[in-house]
């Protein structure tokens, strides 16, 4: 089986009625990046930083380390777009375990992800300026985990233009950005107008939009069996925010684990979706359905699981 996946490698990912679907990877090192283009990955959709900063003794790498980090991952992948992801850490994902803060009742509801970066400012614009460096030597989208608010947007974009003012004022060379947002809160994808004001691309984070969607701690395994993909309110949320994307043209995709799973891939097609971001391990599995598919027929089934009291009914098994 393997073996018969391998040799879909090279073969574009188009559906049985020619939409073109875009197969990307999630990494966590730039030594990932051979495994993805072995994989046939058109790019990174997700390049998690936060594993530059963890299990350090709290000690954060400086910026010519992610510097350098960010340019190994941009030139191993080839000229293929890298998305690097500003750091996501905080309670719940504790930089280092042997320190962990146990004084975060709710760690996932706590200092996480973009709000860990605005409380640090410097820190923040450290990592901004090492990305905006590394964006010099390929093509680099910027994304940013977690955001809620408008006034959060607008504080990631101003640390953006002193980060690049920074840059300049020191003669430091970097190159544009394409910038976009996680969409993983569900107040995030229930405002998702106010997003597309002002990102070029939004990317869905399945894995915590069902974790706040159905207050379901996604790390406590007493409360797993309730973790589903498949609620009608994860799918609604989903939907509405590929719908939104594709009514003003911008790019979207979902770089969340749903994303890799090849039992999801018909429903995410029949929903619109066209870019899917996932483990490198993933990506052969996932091209197999695509080329099976057909969008005709899938978009009209997928709306009828969409308004189903209960869509795992509907699911092929
Ligand atoms: C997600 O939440 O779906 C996601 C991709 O981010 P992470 O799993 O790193 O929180
Ligand atoms: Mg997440």
């Amino acid at each position: 089986e393997r073996q018969r996946l391998s040799r879909l490698r090279h073969t574009p990912a188009v559906t049985m009625d020619g939409e073109k679907v875009e197969l990307l990877a999630n990494i966590e090192m730039p030594e990932d990046a051979p495994a993805a283009l072995a994989a046939g990955a058109l790019g990174v959709g997700l390049f998690r930083s936060e594993f530059l900063f963890m299990g350090r003794q709290g000690k954060l790498p400086g910026e010519e380390e992610q510097y350098q980090a960010y340019r190994r991952a941009v030139e191993g992948m080839q000229g293929l777009p890298v998305t690097i992801r500003t750091v996501d850490v905080g309670a719940d994902k504790p930089l280092d375990h042997t320190h962990r803060d146990d004084a975060h009742l709710n760690p996932a509801l706590g200092l996480r992800a973009i709000r860990w970066s605005l409380a640090d400012p410097a820190m923040f614009r450290t990592q901004l300026r090492a990305i905006l460096r590394a964006a010099a030597h390929g093509k680099v989208k910027l994304l940013i985990p977690m955001l809620a608010h408008g006034r959060e947007i607008r504080q990631t974009l101003a640390q953006i233009d002193l980060a690049r003012a920074e840059l300049d004022n020191l003669g430091m060379v970097h190159g544009p950005i394409q910038l976009g947002a996680m969409i993983e809160i569900p107040a995030a994808a229930l405002s998702v107008r106010l997003f597309l004001q002002y990102f070029d691309f939004l990317s869905i984070g399945t894995n915590d939009l069902i974790q706040y969607t159905l207050a379901i701690d996604r790390a406590d395994e007493s409360v797993a069996h309730l973790y589903d993909p498949l609620h009608p309110a994860v799918l609604k949320l989903v939907s509405d925010t590929l719908d939104a994307c594709r009514a003003l043209g911008k790019e979207v995709s979902v770089c969340g684990e749903m994303a890799g799973d090849v039992g999801m891939t018909r429903l995410l097609l029949g929903l619109g979706l066209r870019s899917f971001s996932m483990h490198p391990s993933q990506i052969l599995a996932v091209k197999q359905e695509v080329l099976r598919s057909d969008t005709r027929k899938l978009s009209p089934w997928a709306q009828t699981v969409l308004l189903s009291d209960d869509p795992s009914q509907l699911m092929p098994t």
